[in-house]
């Protein structure tokens, strides 16, 4: 496996709080310890701190042995970071009370519909422009009329909650639009609206990604987010979310993803190996963090 991961822009902010946010869905791959290793050279190099956060709000895709995993895998590698931990699960009352911020400005709508419903309706209405995360949401229970909309809650017809997105924007959007730092880069323009009417609250879940992100990066003072380009598209959302709750903006790094010696990204789905696998095939941590694109000890 080839280390084609570079190494992270200098300098960050003196002091900077960094954190590695993984979901406990498998075993940690290269690409992982990457990112981790990325987040912990910063705050070294910034004289700052690290922390590890367990992204777990999914019952149903993540497992507490997973997470477990994370934390032995992490000690292997080299890395320590501050304690407690935070486990998203065990603080569903934090992302509660931020929907009910939202919630009360008239900016959240439940939304009943299902997958289904929703690529009919998008295929019906021809050329949907394409999302950040798919096509947007069509509106359809947005347009649902107040009665209906208490019967059917009143029913206890499942629903997510979706952000009423040209609400918010009516709200919280500054002049010159959104926009955040990305170290090295300087500021980059970031236009949340072509996310549409986002889900803040499943289903099944009833919080979300984006949600519980841009809160537990607030509340643990993290100042500089370090993580994947993949996520980058995401900020602009991140920083909608930001405004309207009154949290403070980080700086963000967003680094290449690892890839292979191929070209080819390397994820859980593609057979990445797992640090675990390496470590009982004989490799070192030495090794692997050489592997991961962070050869020697940062
Ligand atoms: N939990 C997310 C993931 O595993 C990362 C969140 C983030 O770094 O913003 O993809």
């Amino acid at each position: 496996m080839a280390a084609t991961g570079p190494l992270p822009p200098p300098p960050p902010p003196a002091g900077a709080v960094t954190r590695f946010a993984p979901s406990p869905t498998g075993l940690l791959h290269l690409g992982h310890a990457h990112s981790a290793l990325f987040g912990h050279a910063l705050a070294r190099r910034a004289g700052g701190r690290f922390l590890l956060r367990i992204e777990d709000i999914d019952a149903s895709r993540c497992r507490p042995e997973y997470a477990v995993a994370v934390e032995e895998d992490l000690t292997w590698l080299g890395l320590a970071w501050e304690r407690p931990v935070r486990r998203q699960s065990e603080h569903m009352g934090d992302y509660r009370a931020a929907l009910d911020r939202l919630a009360l400005r008239g900016l959240l709508y439940p939304c009943f519909c299902t997958r289904a419903e929703i690529a009919r309706e998008v295929a019906a209405a021809g050329h949907a422009p394409h999302g950040p995360e798919g096509p947007p949401y069509p509106g359809t229970c947005r347009r649902l009329s107040p009665a209906e909309r208490e019967a059917r809650l009143g029913r206890g017809d499942p629903h997510a909650l979706r952000l009423d997105m040209a609400a918010a924007l009516a709200e919280a959007a500054p002049a010159g639009g959104f926009s955040f730092g990305e170290l090295g880069e300087g500021r980059l323009a970031a236009d949340p609206a072509p996310f549409g009417d986002v889900v803040l609250a499943r289903k099944d879940v009833p919080a979300s990604y984006h949600l519980c992100v841009c809160h537990d990066d607030a509340l643990q003072g993290v100042t500089l987010v370090t993580r994947g380009e993949d996520l980058k598209p995401a900020t602009a959302l991140h920083r909608l979310l930001q405004a309207l709750l009154g949290w403070p903006e980080p700086v963000y790094a967003h680094h290449p993803l690892l890839v292979d010696a191929a070209g080819r990204r390397l994820a859980k789905r593609d057979g990445a190996p797992s640090l675990r696998s390496l470590r009982e095939g004989g490799h070192g941590p030495a090794d692997v963090r050489a592997m991961a694109g962070f050869p020697g000890r940062d």
